[in-house]
């Protein structure tokens, strides 16, 4: 097992085309992620307009069977709800059959969800025990690299968006701390509209790779790390 005491994970939702370049940057420096999608959701025909930015197209199954390959897929919902507009049965079905689907479809056990929107409640908590989910992240920065106790109530470092990702970026780096530290930053690849967008994440990939020092996995693979600390 890895003793290393930092770790970096990424996580990325909804599965959506933008991910071919997403992946193509994480990949080219050796950065590892989860992607979160929604199993009924998986074809170009389903679309939605991005703050009149852009259209984004969800994938099709067929064209991320492999782009995936060197990292984690985990459950986002199977038709992406929010869960605590739903009764416990609908809830329980929407995972269950999200989890079923993309482990025949990837050949590989789920342990993993984002919850969509971010949003839950003590029956999705019950539900995702059930059912075999370690873990599941919301949506709301922690802006801290300390080890989360509550798995299923999983939050972000940061969004990649946000500002203060370039002063945590350095906290991380230059940190010789010898408690472990998990930094955890999640998004949307149709954030990255412009060349700009793109070029800005690329340099925080290229700040963070090749460290010695530094862990680089999966969600579920940091999770079993921290487990080493216990
Ligand atoms: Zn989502």
């Amino acid at each position: 097992m890895n003793k290393k005491t930092k770790a970096l994970t990424f996580s990325f939702d909804d599965g959506v085309l933008d991910d071919e370049r997403l992946v193509g940057i994480l990949d080219k420096y050796g950065l590892k992620c989860t992607f979160n999608l929604n199993s009924a959701l998986m074809s170009n025909r389903n679309t939605w307009n991005y703050n009149n930015k852009k259209l984004v197209l969800h994938m099709n199954y067929t064209d991320c069977i492999n782009l995936y390959e060197k990292h984690e897929i985990a459950c986002h919902g199977y038709t992406h709800p929010d869960f605590s507009k739903l009764d416990y049965n609908t809830t329980y079905n929407d995972i269950y059959i999200d989890k079923k689907i993309l482990e025949s479809l990837f050949d590989c056990k789920i342990k993993g969800m984002a919850y969509p929107f971010g949003v839950y409640d003590e029956k999705t908590l019950k539900i995702l025990a059930e059912l075999g989910i370690v873990y599941s992240r919301g949506v709301h920065s922690t802006y801290s690299f300390e080890l989360p106790n509550k798995l299923l109530e999983l939050e972000p470092t940061c969004h990649y968006r946000e500002k203060e990702i370039y002063r945590l970026i350095d906290d991380f780096i230059n940190s010789s701390s010898s408690e472990p530290l998990l930094f955890y930053i999640w998004g949307h690849s149709y954030e990255l509209v412009t060349e700009d967008d793109w070029q800005d994440f690329e340099n925080i990939c290229k700040k963070l790779s090749n460290r010695d020092d530094i862990y680089y996995c999966t969600n579920i693979e940091a999770i079993e790390w921290m487990k080493t600390f216990e």
